[in-house]
């Protein structure tokens, strides 16, 4: 049996990723410190199939406790809600650098190949659209978005290193927006705030003008677009966009998640948070071309999916 390695395992889409690893046939073991994630999202999983280790893949990792041996690391350990970053903020920079450190150290000592969670943030606020994986970024170094953004780009600078000096075989995955079923629904992302409003009948918090962009990719498609970028051979060194590539202002998404819940739209406007980009929007030729991968699910499919998971009152 082949053995993965996730970081970050136990969050939103660490979870997803590692119940599409079991269907592969992998043992995975997952390194999770719970910081924003829960072993909830893998208590459908026995320990013959996953192995769950608590750890802060920021210090060295648990030896002792590790498998003897693996093919595959994927690194996603890392706060992803600019709420949960604000509040994590120090340890979201250690997580972006010595956690990629040790997580690419690892991959060498077991000669696995990597794959890098990195982030459609490291384009900042784009002047290009859509972004293509050689658009460089528009980046603030020193704002409240920068201890996430700046440790993703970071960690890719690192990973190129050692793609470079120790020809690791790693890829990177800039993955856009992505949501569905076991996002937190207190995170603080458009996606939860939403969908938790609608069922509430409260109105949905736009904040600012609600016409920046963003482009939300489900998550089984996320998914599906990792596994093939782990599985295809030749890309060491590519960066890939992993996201959907539908663009819609944040009143259009607003408008389209009270359609899915069956209710008039009411807005309450809120403050633009500093920093937040204007726009985002995935080019995926390349992932269309290297991999054969583009999403599949609508919107309105994949909301249907997210709010019958939040209407189960324990995600409320
Ligand atoms: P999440 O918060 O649900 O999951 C992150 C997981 O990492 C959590 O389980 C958390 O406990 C764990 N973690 C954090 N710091 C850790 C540490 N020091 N040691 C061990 N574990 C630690 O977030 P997510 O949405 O599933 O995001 C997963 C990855 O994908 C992140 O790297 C994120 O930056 C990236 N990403 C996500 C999105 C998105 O839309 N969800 C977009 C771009 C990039
Ligand atoms: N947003 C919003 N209302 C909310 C939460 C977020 O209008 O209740 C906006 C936010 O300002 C941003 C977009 O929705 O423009 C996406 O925010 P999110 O935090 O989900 O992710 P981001 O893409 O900013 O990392």
């Amino acid at each position: 049996m082949k053995t993965a390695i996730v970081t970050g395992g136990a969050g939103f889409i660490g979870s997803h990723l590692v119940d599409r690893l079991v269907q592969e046939g992998f043992h995975v073991v997952v390194l999770d410190n719970l910081a924003t994630g829960s072993w909830d999202n893998l208590s459908q999983h026995t320990k013959d199939t996953v192995t769950c280790i608590e750890a802060d893949v920021s210090e060295s990792w648990p030896e002792g406790a590790l498998p003897p041996k693996c093919e595959l690391i994927f690194h996603l350990a890392s706060p992803a809600s600019p709420v949960h970053y604000r509040r994590l903020a120090v340890e979201t920079l250690m997580v972006n650098s010595m956690g990629t450190k040790h997580a690419l150290d690892a991959a060498l000592r077991y000669g696995a190949r990597f794959v890098l969670a990195s982030t459609s943030e490291a384009y900042g606020d784009p002047a290009v659209s859509p972004q293509p994986e050689s658009y460089w970024g528009h980046v603030n170094p020193v704002g409240p978005r920068s201890c996430y953004d700046e440790s993703k780009r970071f960690a890719e600078a690192l990973t190129m290193e050692y793609v470079r000096k120790y020809h690791l075989d790693a890829r990177i995955l800039r993955f856009f927006n992505c949501y569905g079923p076991r996002m937190q629904s207190e995170d603080g992302r458009v996606v939860p705030n939403f969908v938790r409003q609608a069922l509430l009948g409260k109105p949905l918090t736009v904040y600012g003008s609600g016409q920046q962009t963003r482009s939300f990719c489900y998550v089984s498609d996320e998914v599906d677009g990792i596994w093939r970028a782990a599985v295809t051979d030749g890309l060491a060194g590519e960066v890939m966009n992993i996201g959907n590539p539908e663009e819609r202002t944040i009143l259009n998404f607003a408008e389209v998640v009270a359609e899915v819940a069956g209710i008039p739209l009411k807005v309450e406007p809120r403050p633009l948070p500093p920093d937040d980009p204007t726009n985002r929007c995935p080019d995926i030729s390349k992932a269309r071309q290297l991999l054969g991968w583009e999403p599949r699910v609508s919107l309105k499919d994949g909301l249907e999916e997210t709010f019958r998971y939040f209407r189960s009152a324990e995600h409320r």
